[in-house]
């Protein structure tokens, strides 16, 4: 199969020779297309390796992070309503057949994309906020699972996407029970400080709190880190933080986390933070290699 992303295995160190499809103002690289309502939404991702279904777990957008790399726009109230799990499930179906019966064409942003893009690979957990804080996470899931079971569409993977912070509420710990091996758990890591987690991710929790969740997790399943290495005041990363960034990786496996690999990228949408840029490809494959030479993590760069 052609392969229509820019990522890179460092593992292997091989680069893909096809040009990546430009993907600014489409719907590459997380652009999100609603169907005309907020729960649900259709993404070509390069991180999911083709079209997935977004549920938006946090439409009021309630995240107890503030990324300075943030792409969700707008003001984020502080107080989280629950999911409306009727609205989500009855939009979730009418994507599940949207692409059941080969429709995705009819929608403008997808009618030139060849067919294997338009493959679903998973139904993915993620939206405007942070999904773990969701108070109804139990009931979300079961309602995803419920369709999955129900035999009208053929089984598709779910894929949680999460800053790591609710992992230990017993809300999720219920939620996650229904998670089969074939469902991946992407938590977020970018930096390996407190001094780094307070500039970069600007949290209402320490670092402590999220490596010890994905450890939690970590060494019941095996999960995906993701990383996003912005350029911050249009300065590179030095090699002092990603140094420390990987010794927590180091500490986590040496804890007994089970990561089956590490996503690495930067940000690329407008950010909230206009000092906030793009990290160049090639510093990006520099951090996946180490990461790679020091952990012998699998590492993958987009
Ligand atoms: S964790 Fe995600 S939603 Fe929350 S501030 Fe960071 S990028 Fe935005």
């Amino acid at each position: 199969m052609v392969n229509y992303f820019s990522s890179i295995d460092a593992k292997s160190k091989s680069k893909s020779n096809q040009k990546p499809i430009p993907f600014r103002n489409s719907v590459f690289n997380d652009g999100r297309y609603f169907l005309n309502q907020r729960w649900v939404y259709l993404v070509i991702s390069p991180r999911a390796e083709g079209l997935s279904i977004g549920v938006n777990v946090n439409p009021d957008r309630y995240c107890n992070f503030d990324c300075i790399y943030c792409e969700v726009e707008g003001p984020r109230p502080k107080v989280a309503g629950p999911c409306p799990i009727h609205h989500v499930s009855t939009a979730l179906e009418n994507a599940l057949r949207l692409v059941q019966e080969n429709r995705i064409h009819e929608i403008p942003p997808f009618r030139s994309l060849p067919e294997e893009l338009l493959q679903l690979k998973s139904v993915t957990l993620s939206g405007d906020g942070e999904p773990t804080l969701c108070p109804n996470f139990t009931e979300l899931i079961e309602s995803v699972i419920r369709l999955r079971a129900g035999g009208l569409f053929p089984f598709f993977k779910m894929v949680l996407i999460t800053n790591g912070t609710g992992l230990h509420l017993n809300e999720v710990r219920k939620g996650l029970k229904y998670f089969t091996l074939t469902d991946e758990i992407w938590v977020k890591l970018d930096v390996g400080t407190q001094d780094e987690f307070i500039i970069v991710n600007r949290a209402r929790c320490s670092l402590k709190e999220v490596i010890q969740n994905i450890l939690l997790i970590g060494k019941k399943r095996p999960i995906v880190i993701q990383s996003l290495f912005p350029e911050s005041n249009f300065r590179p990363i030095d090699s002092i933080s990603i140094n420390s960034y990987v010794q927590c990786l180091i500490k986590l496996i040496r804890n007994g986390a089970q990561i089956a690999s590490v996503q690495i990228y930067s940000a690329h949408r407008p950010a909230s933070d206009r000092q906030c840029g793009h990290l160049p490809l090639r510093d990006l494959s520099a951090i996946a290699r180490e990461i790679n030479r020091e952990t012998g993590l699998n590492t993958r760069v987009f």
